[in-house]
């Protein structure tokens, strides 16, 4: 692909002695560079203070195998390109700006930086996620439009106990305040902990689940709104231990509880306006209708990648506002798409998609990349949507889903994988190394799975996020 950003290292545009200097004088003893894997986990090196300039100059070695590990921390060798334990990348803090830099304040004596990895020798490597997204990006900005684009996180909130098991920090009802009221001290550390890191929140409450709680975050630029999903992790998962607290972000935390959705809105843009707003049905324009239109027929490759778990396949379930059903709708929440229309109130500019079938154990900038790259798709073929679906399909009949088109995602793994290695765009955008490798963390984590219950599959899964 033409499209792959020149990689640099950061200390063409940042004074990183002089950070490094400032740093110090704050107490951070450590820059911690994390990145996500194929499993959704967040996985990082600590550099000392003192070494960043190296750091960002040449970044640290890591294995190049990390592309393989799969959730339960095996590592597979099934896939061709990473078939041995030789071979090194180096994790290269993507920093541009100091700012990029964030001393973390739910973990004062370490400061955080997004890591880019690339090969040996400074080029592109195929198998870097966050690659992947910055070259989706550069393809958006070639057909003349920007994204827009913010994550909610749905998270259990659960006080320390042993073994790990859910042990409820609030008491609900859903939604209410007196949920907030329990699970106050979190709250209210977390908001200053999110603004402190430079992280913008559009709300905060307790979720309909049991010891749910939910963040949306402020839409942001694709990259800085991926970045800014996971530091928003970092950043829970330290105030949470604040307060004698564990935030189990996964997919569905365990069997008798509601599923953590970590919905991903998206937007065009096009000259700074927001381009899915027109005069057609639903308020959208013809850009609107082919972004809707390219989500809805990618949807069975694409939701094999923003919802890839064995944990996501356990969680898709009808009646819980997952996204189980490949369908849009307008402001439908048992809908995979739900359109969030223009209105009088909230303007022309609030219009964006918002793929539920989406989940921490996605890697974010592959989920980004793929839901923008099916959406452009649909523009660039000027695909027109078919009729929304506004009830719940899970109400109907076998009979009238089949009148109506309507088809359940997939719920085993067998099946997603079909749909992932059936999809062109998915190839596409992840090239065929990175899918490769991706298929072999699924496979493995399935095979993992495949003699146990479901109880202990989501109970591995349980804290990884
Ligand atoms: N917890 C639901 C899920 O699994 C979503 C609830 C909502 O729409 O906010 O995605
Ligand atoms: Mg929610």
């Amino acid at each position: 692909m033409s499209h792959t950003p020149e990689p640099h290292p950061a200390v063409e545009t940042v004074d990183a002695v002089a950070l490094a200097e400032r740093l110090a004088v704050e107490g951070v003893r450590g820059l911690q560079v994390g990145w996500v894997d194929n499993n959704g986990i967040v996985r990082s090196r600590v550099v000392p203070t003192g070494d960043l300039e190296a750091a960002l100059r040449r970044g640290v070695g890591v294995t190049a195998v990390f592309a393989v590990f799969d959730s339960h921390d095996g590592i597979t060798f099934a896939h061709e390109g990473l078939a041995t334990p030789s071979g090194d990348v180096r994790l290269v803090p993507a920093v541009d700006a100091p700012s990029d830099v964030v001393a973390l304040a739910g973990q004062p004596g370490l400061a955080w930086a997004h890591g880019r990895q690339v090969a040996a020798d400074g080029e592109p490597w195929p198998y870097c996620q966050r690659t992947v997204l910055e070259r989706t990006v550069a393809r958006l900005a070639d057909a003349g439009f920007e994204a827009r684009a913010g994550f909610e996180i749905e998270l259990y909130l659960s006080r320390e106990g042993e073994e790990g098991a859910l042990l409820p920090a609030h008491r609900g009802p859903a939604y209410s305040a007196n949920a907030v009221r329990d699970a106050e001290d979190f709250v209210v550390g977390l908001l200053g902990d999110l603004e402190a890191n430079g992280l913008r929140v559009g709300q905060v409450h307790a979720e309909y689940g049991g010891a749910q709680v939910e963040l949306a975050l402020a839409p942001l630029d694709p990259l800085a709104a991926a970045d800014a999903q996971v530091l928003a992790r970092q950043t829970i998962h330290a105030t949470a231990r604040d307060h004698g607290l564990r935030a189990s972000l996964a997919p569905l935390p365990g069997p008798d509880v509601a599923g953590n959705g970590w919905h991903l809105h998206t937007s065009l843009l096009r000259e700074g306006r927001n381009a899915l707003t027109g005069s057609g049905p639903h308020g959208l324009s013809d850009v609107g209708r082919g972004y809707v239109a390219g989500l809805l027929r990618e949807l069975p490759g694409v939701v094999a990648v923003t919802a890839p778990s064995t944990g996501s396949l356990l969680r898709r379930r009808p009646h819980y506002w997952a996204g189980a059903y490949g369908v849009w709708g307008v402001e439908n929440r048992e809908a995979a798409l739900r359109l969030v229309p223009p209105s009088r109130l909230l303007g022309e500019e609030v219009t964006n998609v918002e793929l539920k079938a989406c989940d921490a154990s996605a890697n974010p900038y592959l989920a980004m990349a793929v839901v923008l790259a099916a959406g452009l798709a649909g523009v660039q073929e000027g695909l027109t949507p078919p009729e929304p679906v506004q009830v719940d399909p899970g109400g109907l009949t076998d009979e009238e889903r089949a009148a109506a088109g309507v088809a359940p995602l997939a719920t085993t793994w067998e099946e997603q994988r079909r749909h992932l290695l059936a999809s062109e765009l998915v190839r596409e955008v992840l090239g065929e190394d990175l899918l490769g490798a991706f298929v072999a963390c699924r496979d493995a984590d399935a095979a993992w799975a495949a003699d146990r219950t479901d109880a202990e599959v989501l109970g591995s899964l349980r804290w990884l996020y």
